[in-house]
C-alpha cells in the first residue's frame, strides 16, 4: 500500500483507513477521542449535552457574582491573557462592555506574530482603552525549546503553550490580582474537560499538568537542556508555574469566560469584527477567503504545527474546523470532505524558515516526526504537494537574511 501511493495520491488518502466518528468526522487519532456504541464521537456528544442540559442564565449567573466578588480587590480587577486571536478578543470586548472592568490585559509574544494580527491588537487595546504588558523571552532559548521540545514530544510549541499559561499566573501574584480570566474552555475542542462534569474547568496547575506542557516542566527541560547550552536557570523563569502556596496565598481563581456564557465562535468573531474591526487573516494550509479566516491567524508557524499534527494522526486543521462546523449545523459532511480533499496535509511555506531556525534539514524533520507518530495512521512523507505562501510570508523573520 505505502508504495502505491508514494508522490501520486494526494496526503488526505493516508487518513482513509482511520476510524472516524460518523457525525463531526473526527479520526480514532485525535486527542481524549472515543466513539459510542453508534460510532458518535465523545466530543459530539459533550457538546450536544452544552447545548441541551446546561443552565446558561444561572452560569452568567455565577460569573456576575465572581466579578463582583474581586472587583476594586487588586491593583487591578482581573488579568486577562490575550493573543489577539479571536477567542481572547472577544473576551476582553465582552469584559469591557458587560462588565466595566479594569483589566490588565498580558500578551505573550512567541516570536510569531504575524502583521495583521499585531494591527488588529493595536487597534482593539486603543478602541477598549486597557493597560498592556507585552513579553517576549529571549529568542535563543525559545530556539532551543523548540528543536527539544519537537524531539521529545514531536511538537515544537512547548515554549508558547507554557509562556501563555504560566507568565500571566506570575503577573497575577506581582501585580496582586487574584482573578484570571481566559477565553474559550477545552471542553469546546477535546475531553480532556467535560461540560457535563458538575465542575467548572479551572486553568490551575491541574489542567497545566493534565495537557498544556505536554508532561514536561521547566524543571525537566533545564535537564534536559542544559548540557549543551549556555543555561542561565533564570532563563525558564517565563515558562514556570508559580508556586501553588503563592498562588494560594493570593486566594486566586483562574477560569474560561466560555464556562458560562455559552461559546459561539462565528457569532463572537462576527461580532468583533462589527465592534473593533478585527481582521481575519489566511493561514497555510487552511481555505483561502473568509470561510476560516478567524481561526488561528496569530502565529506564523502555524502552518507547520497543522503539517506536524497531519504527519502524526492524518488530520489537520481543515478536520478539525470542519468538525466543528458539522456539529453546530454549519456545514454537511460532504461540503467538509470536499475541503478536507482540497487543503488537508500540504506541506507549508513556513517549513522551509522553519527549519532554518532551527538548523535541520527535512530528512531529520522527518525522521523526528516520524518516531511520534500515532497509530494506525501511517504517514506518507514523499508527497510533495505544497500550500500557498500566505500574503505576509515574506515578512517573516528569517534566519539567514
Ligand atoms: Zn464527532
Amino acid at each position: 500500500m505505502e508504495e502505491t501511493r508514494q508522490g501520486t495520491g494526494t496526503p488526505h488518502m493516508a487518513a482513509a483507513n482511520l476510524r472516524h466518528c460518523v457525525r463531526c468526522g473526527l479520526p480514532e487519532t485525535y486527542e481524549t477521542i472515543e466513539f459510542d456504541a453508534n460510532g458518535v464521537c465523545n466530543i459530539c456528544n459533550q457538546r450536544k449535552f452544552k447545548e441541551e442540559k446546561i443552565d446558561w442564565s444561572s452560569r452568567k449567573e455565577m460569573f456576575d457574582d465572581v466579578i463582583e466578588q474581586y472587583r476594586g480587590k487588586g491593583e487591578y480587577d482581573c488579568i486577562v491573557p490575550f493573543s489577539g486571536g479571536k477567542d481572547s478578543t472577544f473576551t476582553l470586548y465582552h469584559l469591557i462592555t458587560e462588565y466595566k472592568v479594569k483589566p490588565l490585559v498580558i500578551q505573550f509574544d512567541h516570536g510569531f506574530m504575524r502583521q495583521t494580527l499585531r494591527e488588529n491588537n493595536q487597534r482593539t487595546f486603543k478602541k477598549l482603552g486597557v493597560d498592556v504588558l507585552s513579553f517576549t523571552p529571549n529568542w535563543h532559548v525559545v530556539k532551543r525549546l523548540m528543536k527539544e521540545a519537537l524531539i521529545r514530544k514531536g511538537d515544537f510549541c512547548w515554549h508558547c503553550h507554557t509562556g501563555i499559561f504560566s507568565y500571566p499566573m506570575q503577573i497575577a501574584i506581582k501585580y496582586s490580582t487574584p482573578l484570571v480570566i481566559w477565553g474559550e474552555p477545552s471542553s469546546e475542542y477535546t475531553a480532556y474537560f467535560d461540560y457535563r462534569d458538575d465542575e467548572i474547568e479551572e486553568v490551575d496547575e491541574t489542567r497545566f499538568n493534565r495537557f498544556v506542557n505536554l508532561g514536561i516542566t521547566a524543571e525537566d527541560m533545564k535537564g534536559m537542556i542544559e548540557n549543551d547550552f549556555d543555561l542561565d536557570p533564570r532563563d525558564l523563569t517565563p515558562f514556570t508555574y508559580p508556586e501553588l502556596r503563592d498562588l494560594k496565598r493570593l486566594r486566586y481563581r483562574s477560569i474560561c469566560l466560555g464556562s458560562f456564557i455559552p461559546w459561539d465562535v462565528r457569532k463572537q468573531s462576527q461580532l468583533i469584527m462589527d465592534k473593533l474591526g478585527w481582521k481575519g487573516d489566511d493561514v497555510e494550509g487552511m481555505p483561502p477567503g473568509e470561510i476560516y479566516s478567524y481561526e488561528k491567524i496569530e502565529c506564523a508557524m502555524q502552518g507547520v504545527r497543522d503539517y506536524i499534527k497531519f504527519l502524526k494522526r492524518g488530520y489537520g486543521r481543515v478536520t478539525q474546523m470542519t468538525a466543528l462546523d458539522i456539529r453546530s449545523g454549519h456545514m454537511t459532511k460532504e461540503q467538509a470532505d470536499k475541503l478536507i480533499c482540497a487543503y488537508e496535509g500540504k506541506k507549508p511555506p513556513s517549513l522551509e524558515i522553519f527549519l532554518e531556525y532551527l538548523q535541520m534539514s527535512e530528512a531529520e524533520f522527518n525522521e523526528i516526526v516520524e518516531k511520534t507518530v500515532v497509530p494506525p495512521f501511517r504517514p506518507d512523507f514523499s508527497c510533495k504537494d505544497c500550500a500557498k505562501k500566505t500574503h505576509d510570508f515574506h515578512t517573516w523573520y528569517r534566519e539567514t537574511k
